[in-house]
């Protein structure tokens, strides 16, 4: 966690903490965290904070909740270069970041509602391919559409 980072985001006693977000695109973590409907975890956003790794970045935490490196492998495709820390008693107990893995396995449904990975009657893995990481292209493994980043958002599993 960085300076700035720590400065505008107050103390928390447990939780995560993401820093390094692009700015502008906490709303699309949270989304794929599933938590942008969460009316029990307290959540705090510092948005477009100066940073001298990205240009402006985001910042979020997370009360009571230690998020997983599954969880967090759901950001790679939105915030590649976060970086994580996991608070326990106010300290940073666990540093953790964000790997982009070959595959998104059950995070997302094809977009194309007649792939066959939306029958509901032959139940298959939910398999989005990282065809290129730069610049980040997403296919699906069964019919081949491209899928953005923003259709991977709209169709969280
Ligand atoms: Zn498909």
């Amino acid at each position: 966690m960085s300076e700035e980072g720590m400065r505008r985001v107050t103390a928390i006693q447990n939780g995560t903490i993401i820093d390094h977000v692009p700015a502008g695109s906490s709303l699309k973590v949270l989304g794929m965290l599933g938590l942008l409907d969460s009316r029990s975890t307290p959540i705090s956003l510092a948005m477009n904070v100066p940073s001298k790794k990205l240009d402006r970045k985001d910042v979020m935490k997370v009360e009571d909740r230690e998020l997983t490196q599954e969880e967090l492998d759901r950001l790679a495709i939105i915030a590649p270069n976060a970086s994580v820390s996991i608070i326990r008693d106010y300290r940073v107990a666990e540093k953790r970041s964000v790997v982009l893995g070959d595959e998104l396995l059950n995070v997302a449904r094809c977009s194309f509602s007649n792939c066959i990975m939306n029958n509901p009657r032959e139940p298959l893995p939910h398999r989005i391919l990282v065809h290129s990481r730069n610049p980040l292209e997403l296919r699906c493994a069964y019919c081949g559409k491209t899928q953005s980043v923003d259709d991977i958002v709209n169709h969280l599993i």
